[in-house]
């Protein structure tokens, strides 16, 4: 062990390579920490990729967070693969990692064409195109039935087949709401949504610089009206969803999101140039906007998740953010 200890140490004075293992065969280069003192992770205020973990003999290291953990961290094995360098944590199972088998991790956006924008770059769409035509339904029968003689017997039937029409449109809603809850939570261990709250509220009655694109959008008015009041419902959905598939549901504060670049965190409204479009200033990352949202959606919700993991664990130092 001593001798391992000294390779390390030569190592990170970068006098030598990464220490071999003994055993010779396909696997890769790396060392095993059996234990972790309390206090070894450290997260950055600012950003929950940005970490630290203090190992024995070594010292501390930054490290990059690539997905959110929860659970009693057993050990950690640090590991080179290629010309990189991994820090991997074993967990206790007895503390759920992440939800279901798939331990895939999401954000969802509300998004401005696509009624809903996962961080993955996949779209879910509401069947607007059927309901306008029932809507157009609707206004057809409402024009008829001014016509008629209030609470008639025609006025009635009229006023029924007009409440059918209402119903069909509530039920494809729902329909859409409920499939989009199930198979989200079936495929995805967590998912990252915006928390309904004064923020959202705020954003969408000002638009302001928060959020410059949303107010302009005139086209994808019924998408977003439908969303609008739809989202509660579908966070319902969700959690109910969640609670059955094993998924975990994370609602985190939705500020500047749009304008937040998910790749490089610069924040800037001229990220935003278009409606559809992000395009990062700094680092000239170009994505959907919504996907862009959804991801910055998702890295909020993971920073939370590795925040209230080590809580549990007694482990944070950092407030959140
Ligand atoms: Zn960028």
């Amino acid at each position: 062990m001593i001798q391992l200890d000294r390779a390390f140490r030569r190592f990170f004075k970068k006098q030598a390579d990464f220490p071999k293992p003994k055993k010779k065969g396909k696997r890769e280069a790396g060392i095993r920490f059996p234990t972790l003192k309390e206090g070894a992770i450290e997260y950055d205020k600012h950003s929950r990729r940005k970490a630290w973990v203090t190992l024995p003999k070594i010292g501390r290291l930054r490290f990059v967070s690539s997905r959110p953990f929860s659970g009693k961290v057993k050990n950690v094995t640090l590991t080179k693969q290629g010309m990189d360098f991994f820090v991997s944590f074993g967990i206790d199972q007895d503390l759920k990692v992440v939800g279901n088998t798939s331990g895939s991790a999401v954000g969802i956006d509300r998004g401005v064409v696509h009624t809903l924008a996962i961080s993955n770059g996949e779209f879910l769409d509401m069947p607007t195109e059927r309901i306008k035509l029932l809507e157009d339904k609707i206004a057809k029968l409402q024009a008829r039935l001014a016509k008629k003689k209030k609470f008639s017997a025609n006025w009635m039937k009229q006023n029924k087949k007009i409440n059918r029409v209402h119903h069909r449109i509530t039920n494809i809603r729902k329909d859409f709401l409920w499939k989009s809850a199930h198979n989200l939570t079936k495929n995805h261990g967590m998912i990252g949504i915006e928390d309904l709250g004064i923020q959202r509220m705020t954003k969408s009655a000002k638009g302001s610089i928060d959020n410059p694109g949303r107010k302009v959008a005139q086209k994808s008015g019924l998408n977003r009206a439908i969303l609008r009041q739809g989202w509660y419902d579908f966070s319902v959905k969700l959690k109910w969803q969640a609670e059955k598939h094993d998924a975990r549901i994370i609602e985190v504060a939705p500020h500047n999101t749009s304008i937040i670049c998910s790749a490089c965190s610069h924040k800037s409204s001229a990220n935003r140039i278009f409606q559809e479009l992000f395009r990062c200033v700094e680092c000239r990352y170009e994505d959907n906007a919504d996907t862009n949202a959804a991801r910055n959606i998702l890295e909020r919700a993971a920073g939370a998740t590795v925040h209230n993991a080590l809580m549990d664990l007694g482990l944070d130092k950092n407030p959140p953010l």
